[in-house]
């Protein structure tokens, strides 16, 4: 296996426009793992462009219930059943996420129960182990490590960073938050740190075009990062790479890479790109390999 990310939705926000890019989700493999973080809607199509059998799938994390994040969990699961899932997954989220799969599960429950009689398909609801999750260890297995950090995302209280470890090397997702700096340490000397962000000109013109703007303002400065200030956790952090995700506005087309890059290069001016659907980042080897080979 390729180890790798790939980010499959880049977009900030639950919204989708023509030929634009998808809300939220990314892939990780690593040390032989399958792991999806965050389920917006396109997540089964963005696995299924980076070349993953949804067959495979393995752990998803969750990291807040915003619908941009996990609208797509239960429909991701019972694609993959349909596609002939054979293993349990788990799927790791803040607390309510149990309450959104058995309710996913019970909408579907004709189905479900259609296809085990019909088709003869193991009961979906028995493959997916859902464990809720908070500040601290998530899961510690076969050399992986999978750590959250509750970060600052108001209304939301329950929103994690996650820092994924395996063999020496650390990626780590901000999640939605705002300007957070205990993230520094964090994510210190991570080699890639997957950042959301907004782009100051690029909200004023969404604000603009918005009904509710002055309110959308509001929720936007107090939850979410400005690209510059993204730039300054990864500076502070000394990260190897830093990557934006989750951008708001994310299919302005007077916002464009250039635009992004320019307000990130204030702070940072190390290893950057700029999120979008499809990216694929090849991970840095193993250092325990580099030290043997
Ligand atoms: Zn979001
Ligand atoms: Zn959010």
């Amino acid at each position: 296996m390729n180890e790798r990310l790939v980010i499959l939705g880049s977009k900030g926000g639950p919204a989708i426009r023509p030929g634009g890019p998808s809300p939220t989700s990314s892939l990780i493999e690593i040390g032989g793992r399958r792991i999806v973080i965050d389920c917006g809607l396109g997540v089964s199509r963005g696995l299924v462009e980076a070349g993953m059998a949804l067959s495979e799938l393995d752990l998803i994390l969750i990291t807040h219930l915003h619908s941009d994040h996990v609208l797509e969990l239960g429909p991701l699961m019972h694609t993959a059943w349909t596609a002939g899932l054979k293993r349990p997954v788990r799927v790791f989220g803040p607390v309510g996420t149990k309450a959104v799969w058995d309710g996913f599960c019970a909408s579907l429950s004709y189905d479900i129960d259609l296809r085990i009689d019909d088709e003869g398909r193991p009961d979906l609801r028995e493959m997916v182990t859902i464990t809720e999750f908070g500040e601290g260890m998530v899961l510690d297995e076969g050399g992986l490590t999978i750590e959250a950090l509750r970060v600052e995302h108001p209304p939301v209280t329950e929103c994690y960073g996650l820092k994924f470890s395996h063999q020496g090397r650390v990626i780590v997702f901000s999640s939605d938050t705002a300007w957070f700096p205990p993230l520094v340490e964090f994510a210190r000397n991570a080699d890639i740190l997957v950042h959301e962000a907004m782009h100051p000109e690029g909200v004023d013109r969404l604000v603009a075009r918005t009904g509710n703007g002055a309110r959308l303002k509001t929720h936007l400065l107090a939850s979410h990062t400005m690209a510059a200030d993204a730039g300054k956790i990864a500076r502070d952090a000394t990260v190897g790479h830093l990557v934006l995700h989750h951008l708001v506005p994310a299919d302005d087309p007077a916002i464009t890479e250039i635009h992004w890059i320019e307000q990130v290069r204030t702070s940072w001016d190390g290893v950057l790109t700029i999120g979008r659907d499809g990216l694929e980042l090849p991970l840095p080897g193993s250092k325990h390999q580099r030290k043997t080979a």
